[in-house]
């Protein structure tokens, strides 16, 4: 069967089993957070008898895919890398619709994600295993990678297309077969991947795309028997339910989760670079980034220039529609999401005080239809202060100041999260001490706490992460094992 033609008016998109679009008799809506009159698609919604074929269909599929030369998976992951650059203009513009982000930042996502399926293209003619000398006379050692088996890739809505690219390339290229589970909130750009390795010759059941309830459909991919692993990428909550259930089945699992990063701003940073870079990771994408900055933790003596500086940048944003140029932050993803920042706002309001600056919905032409919040910043929140501890995911920041740098760093660590953390100082010494003390799997230096690049690991410490990181070549750990081999001659 053959890609169904998207319609201009209601697009249906459907689910993709055995190398089959499967449509349901149940539909969900997945809606522009900017205009909620604008649906952007009707996806097919599975049922957990669906996730049942699709993980039947993936286990027949292995021992094919498994055994085709890795470049030659390789091809079929460039092939389709090169069907996504034909769409690009197309794709920027459908995240933005249904994910809110503004159309730069949809592109650079876009872009990401083409450049990660060609990283791990690549990786089929290089897969490497070890090769080490043996102890003893005319024995031959060595070990080789190979698939682990179907996994489950289970995914958010705040980076709806490189976020479903970092896990599906590593695993697809590894010999692996999938199943991808997509936020329901944005659906669409996975489907464009799963479209595109379609379109480039995926052999059947090697991909699978089941869209719909994550209650539903997450219990049913843990309790699939052909299913091996899973990789997750969501809530903490979310993410400790796989844990246990998957922990019943032995499953091998990786979770990134929420986080509460800080950026430590000190007294010798360069004071305009530290407040653009605040601003960069608290609030681009509307704050929805898991490596976004929620904690600025000021020394002192800057405190006060920096808090005026940063008051005066955040006023100056332009918060609208982000198919709009000129536009900086769009809206929440959707009204659930805007109600919890809206929460923590007047949580904040009570513990910490008014804000200076921010703090409402924006409502008025060009807003109504959306879920727009103003930037908040809040200072001299206090370390134990909720909106200092709990993450928000939205473009809400909290200022603490800090005695000195001993002070930051403890402050900094003070929080069960450990997934991406920033220090603004131009103290090569202290850059160096931030670096070995600072309790976060992400670092960043004189640069937004945001911003990762797919050639390196990623992924959290202490309660954000578990399990191997993502991307680079830290990805093939989770996705591949060894089989060690000794051969005497
Ligand atoms: P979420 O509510 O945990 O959802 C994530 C995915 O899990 C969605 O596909 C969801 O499906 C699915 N799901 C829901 N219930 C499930 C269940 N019982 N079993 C299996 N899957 C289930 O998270 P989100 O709101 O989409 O994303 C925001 C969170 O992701 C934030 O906490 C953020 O920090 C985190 N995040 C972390 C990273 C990182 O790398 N550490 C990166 C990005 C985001 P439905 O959409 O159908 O509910």
């Amino acid at each position: 069967m053959s890609t169904p033609q998207a319609q201009p008016a209601t697009p249906h998109f459907a689910n993709y089993i055995n190398g089959e679009w499967v449509t349901s008799s149940k539909t969900f809506e997945s809606r522009n957070p900017a205009n909620t009159d604008e649906v952007i698609g009707v996806f097919s919604k599975a049922t957990a008898a669906d996730m049942e074929t699709a993980a039947k269909a993936a286990e027949a599929a292995l021992p094919g895919w498994a055994s085709m030369p890795a470049p030659a998976r390789g091809n079929i992951l460039y092939k389709a890398a090169d069907i996504l650059e034909k769409k690009f203009d197309q794709l920027g513009a459908e995240m933005t619709r249904e994910e809110g982000k503004t159309l730069p930042e949809a592109k650079g996502e876009v872009r990401r994600a083409i450049n990660i399926f060609r990283y791990f293209a690549g990786e089929g003619s290089r897969l490497d295993g070890v090769m080490v000398p043996s102890e003893r006379e005319r024995v031959h050692v060595f070990a080789i990678r190979k698939p682990i088996g179907v996994v489950g890739l289970v995914t958010p809505w705040n980076f709806p297309i490189a976020i479903p690219a970092w896990k599906m390339a590593p695993a697809l290229i590894c010999g692996n077969t999938i199943i991808v589970k997509p936020a329901s909130v944005a659906p669409l750009s996975a489907w464009r991947l799963v479209e595109a390795l379609h379109e480039a010759g995926a052999p059947k059941g090697v991909v699978n795309f089941v869209a719909g309830s994550g209650g539903e459909l997450g219990a049913a991919l843990v309790n699939a028997k052909p299913v091996k692993a899973i990789s997750f990428t969501g809530s903490n909550e979310i993410g400790h339910w796989i844990h246990q259930e998957a922990s019943k089945r032995r499953l091998r699992i990786q979770l990134e989760m929420g986080g509460k990063n800080p950026t430590i701003v000190l007294a010798d940073a360069d004071l305009k670079t530290a407040v653009e870079n605040v601003v960069n990771a608290a609030f681009f994408s509307t704050g929805q980034k898991c490596t976004a900055t929620s904690r600025a933790i000021v020394e002192d003596a800057i405190y006060d220039r920096f808090v005026a500086a940063l008051v005066e940048r955040t006023k100056s944003l332009k918060v609208g529609d982000g198919m709009k140029p000129g536009i900086e932050i769009g809206p929440c993803v959707d009204e659930g999401q805007m109600n919890t920042v809206l929460k923590y706002i007047e949580i904040g309001r009570k513990e910490s005080g008014e804000p200076k600056c921010g703090g409402k919905r924006l409502t008025g032409e060009g807003y109504d239809k959306g879920y727009f919040v103003e930037p908040t910043v809040f200072a001299d929140v206090k370390p134990e202060h909720t909106i200092a501890r709990e993450e928000i995911f939205g473009p809400v920041l909290a200022v603490t100041r800090a005695k000195d740098f001993e002070d930051a760093m403890r402050i900094a660590n003070d929080t069960p999260f450990g997934l991406s953390s920033s220090i603004q100082t131009s103290s090569l010494s202290k850059m160096f001490d931030y670096v070995y003390r600072a309790e976060a799997g992400l670092l960043t230096i004189n640069l937004p706490s945001a911003g990762v690049e797919y050639q390196l690991p990623f992924g959290g410490t202490k309660d954000s992460s578990f399990g191997p990181k993502e991307q680079g070549p830290a990805a093939l750990d989770f996705y591949s094992d060894f089989k060690t081999v000794y051969v005497k001659y």
